[in-house]
């Protein structure tokens, strides 16, 4: 028997739709790498940026200091995980490794949350994020921390503009309870940090506002209800031709054999693969 799902190139009216942060981003930035990455499911044809090894490189580099962190926060003991940082062969991973551990004592709070998912919805839909970390304390309060692995430190207003900044704290607000049993946050009680391996005395502190969380659920259901209106012939190729750069489906869209190089780009390079997101894990939260 034939098991394979037919994939659909719109969203499927009778079912509910995972938005990530990293699928509302795409969307954002092309329609075309929405429908491609997540309706149709295309394989990645092309590489995201040259030279190739080095892409390899910071993806697999983002990813072991990602289970680092994580393992530390866990609780294995740090002169095991000292160890394992200072024979990894990248050059980058043990100085990041140090810088960790320096912002470790920061990290306390009444009760801490360690690679956490998160649900909600979001119309029709369901909004999901993972968290490196989220740090409750009295008040209460909630600090979200992103690690960013990025070799570059990007810009304040770069920041701003991603769909993290956006997505994070409000499902943070939105399903707090998936936390723990009755918990309630004002938008006010939520603060995001991101802090970056590379750069670790530059952390960037965005706090949050019952105004933005307001803005924020509107702009989210309006963007999600916009992808619901699309019909298949309506995702459109980007016309900023220079995402097209660093994008994994050029070949699919004719937008170049070459892809840009990671030392050109005046953005941070987010490795893709850093965020996996497994939704049979994710908190369901009930409304
Ligand atoms: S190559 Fe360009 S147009 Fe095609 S999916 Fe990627 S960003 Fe969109």
């Amino acid at each position: 028997m034939d098991t394979a799902k037919r994939r659909l190139d719109t969203l499927d009216p009778k079912q509910a739709f995972a938005f990530s942060q990293a699928a509302l981003q795409d969307y954002q930035e092309c329609r075309r790498r929405f429908q491609l990455r997540y309706l149709l499911q295309a394989a990645w044809p092309a590489p995201q940026a040259e030279p190739v090894r080095e892409h390899e490189r910071q993806i697999r580099r983002g990813e072991r200091f990602h289970r680092l962190a994580q393992q530390a926060l866990l609780g294995v003991p740090l002169d095991r995980l000292d160890a394992v940082a200072a024979a990894d062969s990248d050059e980058h991973l043990a100085q990041w490794w140090q810088n960790f551990t320096r912002l470790l004592p920061e990290l306390q709070g009444e009760q801490r949350y360690v690679e956490t998912l998160l649900s909600a919805p979001l119309g029709r839909h369901r909004l999901v994020a993972k968290y490196d970390l989220l740090v409750l304390s009295p008040g209460p309060k909630l600090v979200i921390y992103d690690w960013k692995t990025g070799l570059k430190r990007p810009r304040r207003a770069w920041l701003e503009k991603r769909s993290q900044t956006r997505v994070y704290p409000y499902l943070a607000v939105k399903a707090a309870a998936g936390l723990r049993s009755g918990l309630s946050l004002l938008p006010q009680q939520v603060e995001m940090i991101y802090w970056f391996a590379a750069h670790p005395g530059q952390p960037e502190k965005i706090l949050y506002t019952p105004e933005q969380y307001e803005k924020d659920e509107r702009d989210l259901l309006g963007l999600v209800h916009e992808i619901d209106s699309l019909s298949s012939n309506q995702f459109d190729m980007t016309i900023e031709e220079r995402a097209c750069q660093y994008c994994v489906y050029r070949s699919y869209c004719a937008r170049g054999a070459a892809a840009g190089s990671l030392t050109e780009s005046d953005e941070e390079f987010e490795p893709e693969g850093e965020i996996t997101i497994d939704f049979d894990q994710i908190a369901e939260i009930s409304f």
